[in-house]
């Protein structure tokens, strides 16, 4: 039998007879493995060859699943969403590319079907999430090392647990990393409807924080405003508003921010710099409107603003495995509490994923598209 560590490999079963070599940008263990030996049985998985337009580039193939190892699990993936990082990943816009060709998606929930003799974390029925990226969620079935698995409570929301490694985790780590914050004070977030933004306001809430939320003006923005404040936000606004004089009056009631947390970057940005505490942080995570960060010198000079950025692949390479296994179970216990919830989605049957991916990519659509593989 043909096993890898660092680089792992699929076969098409459909189509030309042509190894796929996969990758994962990440060497050793981590890499999920296939061969085309041992087990007959088939999966489908969404790969691309190239990058490019995920509407053109991205297939639905048959691939045969390799042996399990002894150190291998068998894991049934559940459901897995379509963020931006996968988009990016396959338009090779992304700080960390998978060799191709590559099974699209870094994140879901998984349940374990079978587990090598020396596996000894998870066992068959375990719910389990990926600890890595890179290793190719969108698919019905995948043989994971041991070591690149986690595991959840399988009574957890089925959304919640297949959205829970990527947006949650960096809500969490940019609330508590950057600036010490205390039941009472404000955090300011742009995008504040993204999957981030809304697990922010949950965490925030959940922590006694106040949060001043803006989005993008939309025909339907006192449905948005209503949703994102029963999720816990206490000031919805949109752009426009953030740029007006009347912002300040909101700090009449509210202290200004001493953390902003930035996913759009340009006059976004900019805008959230200046309702800024003296001496706060910006955080930026994303730009989704690809334009640059900009601030002022004298918000620098008279104000000492400080930039910063975020990057929850960076903060995994810099934490050992056992934190990354507690943050999860910490916002595991959020979500058990009912303080912290799925992200608006809407659920796609895999073999509808290009209909999932087209809105996944279209704006003010304000639902996280999760591939399920039933
Ligand atoms: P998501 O749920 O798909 O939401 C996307 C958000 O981006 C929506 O709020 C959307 O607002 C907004 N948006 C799209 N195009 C925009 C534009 N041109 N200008 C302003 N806003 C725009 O996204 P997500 O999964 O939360 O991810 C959000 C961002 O965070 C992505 O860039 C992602 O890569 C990044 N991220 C980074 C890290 C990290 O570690 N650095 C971790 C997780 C996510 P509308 O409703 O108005 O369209």
């Amino acid at each position: 039998m043909w096993v890898c560590t660092s680089l792992c490999r699929i076969r098409a079963v459909a189509g030309p007879r042509h190894w796929l070599s996969l990758a994962s940008g990440h060497r050793g263990p981590a890499a999920s493995s296939y061969s085309a030996s041992a087990d007959p049985s088939q999966v489908r998985a969404l790969v691309y060859g190239h990058h490019g337009d995920p509407a053109k580039v991205v297939e639905l193939k048959n691939l045969e699943l390799a042996a399990v190892g002894g150190s291998d699990v068998r894991v049934k993936m559940l459901a897995a969403p379509i963020n931006p990082a996968d988009i990016n990943m396959i338009q090779g816009n992304y700080g960390f590319l998978p060799k191709l060709p590559a099974v699209g998606g870094n994140e879901g929930v998984g349940q374990v079907v079978s587990a090598g003799s020396h596996v000894t974390g998870v066992k068959p029925g375990d719910w389990v999430v990926l600890a890595e990226p890179g290793l190719g969620t969108w698919r019905t079935e995948a043989v994971f090392s041991e070591k690149v698995l986690v595991s959840v409570p399988s009574d957890l929301p089925l959304q919640s647990a297949a959205t829970l490694t990527v947006n949650p985790c960096t809500a969490y780590r940019m609330l508590m990393d950057f600036e010490q914050l205390h039941p009472g004070d404000s955090v300011i977030q742009n995008a504040s409807n993204s999957g981030v933004g809304q697990a922010v306001i949950q965490i925030a809430a959940a922590l006694g924080l106040r949060t001043i939320n803006v989005v993008r003006d939309r025909p339907d923005i006192q449905k948005l405003t209503e949703r994102l404040k029963n999720l816990g936000a206490e000031h919805v606004i949109t752009e426009e508003e953030l740029r007006k004089p009347e912002m300040k009056n909101i700090f009449k009631t509210i202290p200004q921010p001493r953390l902003a947390l930035n996913c759009v970057g340009g006059k976004s940005s900019t805008e959230l710099l200046r309702q800024l505490a003296p001496g706060g942080t910006l955080v930026t995570y994303g730009g989704m409107a690809k334009q640059p960060v900009t601030a002022s010198v004298s918000l620098l000079i008279f104000k000492d603003v400080r930039l910063r950025g975020f990057w929850l692949s960076q903060w995994k390479k810099d934490h050992s495995a056992e934190q990354f296994k507690e943050l999860i179970l910490t916002l595991c216990s959020f979500i058990q509490r009912g303080q912290l919830t799925a992200p608006t989605c809407s659920e796609v049957p895999l073999q509808d994923y290009q209909r999932a991916l087209e809105a996944s990519m279209k704006p003010f659509v304000s639902s996280k598209q999760i591939l399920t593989m039933c």
